[in-house]
């Protein structure tokens, strides 16, 4: 079998996705994820340009092969761009190599290790009886865990209001030209560090202590406010914090890990299992949350996943409505697959999403399960995809008061 064709898709049904299809002479094709949101045409153009030439006339079953001959064999390797495109060719050709197998990825990872996958959701509010609202309406639906967000007040902004529509099509449409502009929000560490721990501090009140709750820092503090904040939140004992700094320098972790016990979560700007490694061999997280679109896929994904394993750390592999169903479904094929997986982010995609991108994961009563198809079981509706073309759209861009840029 050889691939024949590689067909790169940009769709925008509600919001903008990439995907991959690997043709092949024998008619079995794959598709996999290549959405990078706000720099999803610098993904295209790597897809099309340099990375589709170099797959046509190559065996699909070889995916390690590929994936070191795309990686290491470039010279040039690594960053959101490469690597997100790289995703979206692995996801392919384990869709290939499951449908060519007659069985599901995750049985090719080894097998199922659980039944389904414990999922998340997400919760905000413009104030903590809102968020508090929000959360008994999760638990009600039937997640064990959640993620509550809410308004800081003086900043700003969409961040922790809108629970999962936050990230969508934030933009401001009068630049110059018409060109969208990002959304700009206002953040200021101070009330910010006052206003999370109050918030846990009225959930664990109202709602007790056995629903499993948790916060996302979305990378916003220095090590000593994310080591402050850590601290503070000790008594609602957190299933986790995530992403309390920048991804850059690692070591940062140690301030944050030596102040407190409430557990660390951490990995959705990464993009490379060597981002990862530091974390992991000093056990400065508890749970690593690399996007499985962003670090080269499912190869790379079950790679960190072995590594974690080693250093008693969990998954919680990045999962929300700005990469594709395709790789939610990769997520949760890996998530079966491994024994140190501990907790899956999801979204609620649109009716219109799933037309266009059909066979994503199925939720029931708080956990996630794919269908025992071969391949990855998502597929891309080309057609429809073409109703929904691509709308340049920017993730928000934060800024503190005095103006300057800060991480969002
Ligand atoms: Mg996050």
């Amino acid at each position: 079998m050889k691939i024949s064709d590689v067909r790169v898709i940009v769709t925008c049904p509600g919001r903008n996705y990439v995907l991959i299809k690997i043709l092949t002479d024998e008619g079995v094709y794959g598709v996999g994820d290549a959405t990078l949101n706000g720099r999803e045409l610098a993904v295209v153009a790597a897809l099309q340009e340099h990375l589709a030439p170099l797959l046509i006339g190559r065996d699909p079953d070889r995916v390690e092969d590929a994936w070191q001959y795309l990686f290491r064999g470039a010279y040039w390797r690594g960053g959101p761009v490469l690597m997100t495109a790289l995703a979206g060719v692995d996801m392919a050709l384990w869709d290939i190599k499951g449908k060519v197998a007659g069985r599901p990825v995750y049985s090719l990872l080894g097998g199922r290790c659980r039944e389904a996958v414990r999922a998340y959701t997400h919760c905000g509010g413009k104030d903590f009886r809102e968020v508090e609202d929000r959360v008994r309406e999760a638990m009600e639906a039937g997640f064990t865990v959640i993620r509550a967000q809410v308004a800081v007040p003086g900043c700003k902004g969409l961040y922790g209001v809108g629970g999962g529509r936050e990230a969508a099509l934030a933009t401001w449409p009068g630049a110059p030209g018409g060109v969208p502009l990002p959304m700009q929000e206002e953040f200021e560490p101070g009330p910010y560090l006052r206003t999370v721990p109050a918030l846990f501090e009225h959930l664990r009140a109202n709602l007790g202590d056995e629903i499993d709750l948790f916060h996302d820092v979305h990378e916003r503090l220095t090590p000593i406010q994310a080591a402050r904040l850590a601290k503070e939140l000790e008594p609602y004992h957190l299933f986790f914090l995530e992403d309390p700094l920048r991804p850059e320098h690692k070591e940062s972790f140690r301030v944050v890990r030596q102040a407190s016990v409430t557990p660390l979560a951490m990995g959705e700007l990464f993009t490379t299992r060597w981002d990862c490694l530091p974390l992991l061999s000093e056990q400065l997280i508890d749970f690593i949350r690399c996007d499985l679109s962003h670090i080269g896929g499912i190869t790379e994904a079950r790679k960190i996943a072995v590594l974690a394993e080693t250093f008693h750390v969990q998954t919680a592999w990045h999962g929300p409505g700005d990469i594709s169903p395709v790789a939610h479904a990769a997520n949760v094929h890996v998530d079966l697959a491994i024994p140190n997986f501990g907790v899956q982010e999801q979204v609620a995609f649109s009716e219109q999403v799933k037309e266009v991108i059909p066979g994503g994961p199925a939720l029931e009563r708080g956990f996630l399960n794919v269908r025992d198809v071969p391949g990855l079981g998502t597929d891309v509706n080309e057609d429809l995809a073409k109703k929904h073309p691509y709308k340049p759209a920017y993730l928000p861009v934060a800024r503190r008061a005095d103006g300057s840029v800060h991480d969002w």
